[in-house]
């Protein structure tokens, strides 16, 4: 019997980030060794523990590894942006805790060599990864306007919310927000292999179908900075709040997506426009000021106003009169794209090269390593160069603990004492499960429920049997 829904409040949102790692092997001379020999002895501890490389964690999050050899970890279920900021930071340092397992199994495997564990957006060999956005929303009959609605927003607030790139062409390198700009090939779609959708509309909710979907937005750049991830989910939060309660937004849509997305994505001046469908031409600037302006005027009425919500709104403005004063100090410690444009053109200068120069690009990859003390962006971070937004001790906290006020609650205790009592069991979003006796599972439809007497009873039957 499952317990009804909870009244929820239509503000509260869930949400989940899901991150791909880039996997490198830095070795001299000696045996090639390929991209999924490398995952695997990553993954050996992982394995030793839970029986498999694609596990649950006691965060209630999950990591495995994807096609293409690459780890990936996504959040449990988040209802505020701090735990979601925390939670994924807390993703990076357990994949990097895997390096060292790793680099030994591989020593015994004959090969040495130093693994790095990237979070960036794409690799060497030009494939794209990055990161996917989750958020719970109402179900409605128009999902797919519904979320057509969203892809001028989501095709312009790179400016603001972009990784940032060297681009190189055939003439030369020059300077963009989105490494992922030029992989997305079509606005919506189900599928993610073939095809290259901004929002992938495959009806997957995690939770009660009747009630809720999941929007997949898997458009975003993995970004490295907190005020980042705070800017780039919550201001689509904020838009979202507007479209469930049916505020009409701004009539902005696009005449040609893909084009846009790389038209914005090349043009650090802000100044290239766009081609609406009404047959109107606007600059990037131009769009996310009319999406800011309207989330503003809802602010205090619609949209309560937070500490939270006000540092989100600042950041939103910080970021456009950025772009559109070319004054790109006014973020350069807080958005991606300007800490990173601010760290290459300071070696390019220093070096006297050209912005395609090999050193420039070994600088960008090492901005996105992972690691605590080698990575780039971390010692700009640890000389205080970067704004935070959650502490150390909540990042390292995260690691082990799951959000407290959401369905991951239940999840992670679940795993940890399933982990403990040494018996089999599985887990997915919405299930658990005490491996080989009946009437042992639990199905979890309401991701905003953190108690649960059936969760209770397993966790019991765990002790007990
Ligand atoms: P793929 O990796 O192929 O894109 P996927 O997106 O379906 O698959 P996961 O990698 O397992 O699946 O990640 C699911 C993400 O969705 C997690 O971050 C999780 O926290 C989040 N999530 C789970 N339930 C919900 C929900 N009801 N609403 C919004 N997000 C959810
Ligand atoms: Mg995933
Ligand atoms: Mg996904």
């Amino acid at each position: 019997e499952i317990p009804p829904p909870l009244d929820v409040d239509p503000a509260r949102r869930i949400f989940g980030l899901e991150t791909e790692f880039g996997l490198h092997l830095d070795t001299g001379a000696g045996r090639p060794v390929t991209p999924e020999e490398v995952a695997g002895h990553l993954f050996h501890s992982v394995v030793q523990w839970g029986r498999s490389s694609n596990v649950f964690l006691p965060n209630a999050s999950r990591l495995y590894i994807d096609v293409g050899a690459h780890p990936e970890y996504a959040t449990a279920e988040c209802d505020t942006l701090t735990d979601l900021i925390a939670l994924d930071k807390a993703g990076e340092r357990i994949v990097h805790d895997l390096i060292a397992g790793g680099e030994e199994r591989l020593r015994a495997a004959g090969v040495d060599g130093t693994i790095h564990l990237y979070k960036n957006n794409t690799d060497s060999a030009g494939n794209s990864y990055g990161c996917h956005e989750n958020y719970l929303v109402r179900r409605r009959a128009d999902f797919k306007a519904f979320a057509s609605a969203l892809l001028p927003f989501l095709v312009t607030r790179q400016i603001v919310t972009g990784a940032g790139t060297i681009t190189r062409t055939p003439s030369g390198a020059h300077y963009s927000f989105s490494p992922r700009a030029d992989h997305m090939w079509e606005g919506m779609s189900s599928a993610t292999t073939r095809s290259r959708p901004m929002i992938n509309t495959r009806d997957e909710p995690h939770a009660n179908a009747e009630l809720y979907r999941r929007m997949h937005v898997i458009v975003g750049d993995s970004t490295m900075a907190e005020p980042t991830a705070l800017l780039k989910v919550g201001s689509t939060d904020l838009i979202l709040r507007l479209m469930e309660a049916r505020v009409p937004l701004p009539e902005l849509t696009l005449a040609r997506e893909m084009q846009a997305i790389r038209d914005v994505a090349h043009d650090l001046t802000g100044r290239a426009t766009v081609e609406l469908a009404d047959g109107r031409r606007l600059t990037a600037v131009q769009v996310q000021q009319t999406y800011l302006d309207a989330v503003r005027a809802h602010v205090g009425g619609l949209i309560e106003r937070t500490d939270e919500v006000d540092q989100i709104l600042d950041l939103w403005q910080r970021g456009i009169d950025a772009v559109r004063t070319q004054d790109f100090s006014l973020v350069a410690t807080e958005l991606d794209w300007a800490i990173k444009h601010r760290l290459v053109m300071r070696y390019r200068d220093r070096l006297g090269c050209a912005l395609d120069d090999a050193r420039l690009a070994r600088l960008e990859l090492a901005f996105h390593d992972v690691s605590p003390q080698r990575g780039l962006f971390y010692r700009l971070q640890n000389q205080g160069l970067v704004r935070r937004i959650v502490s150390e001790e909540a990042i390292e906290a995260a690691k082990t603990r799951a959000p407290q006020t959401t369905r991951a609650r239940l999840r992670g205790e679940f795993v940890e004492k399933a982990l403990a009592s040494g018996r089999d069991f599985t887990v997915d979003w919405v299930h658990l499960k005490i491996a080989g006796s009946s009437g042992t599972t639990v199905l979890l439809k309401d991701p905003f429920r953190s108690e649960d007497a059936r969760v209770d009873a397993l966790i019991d039957l765990l002790e007990t049997v």
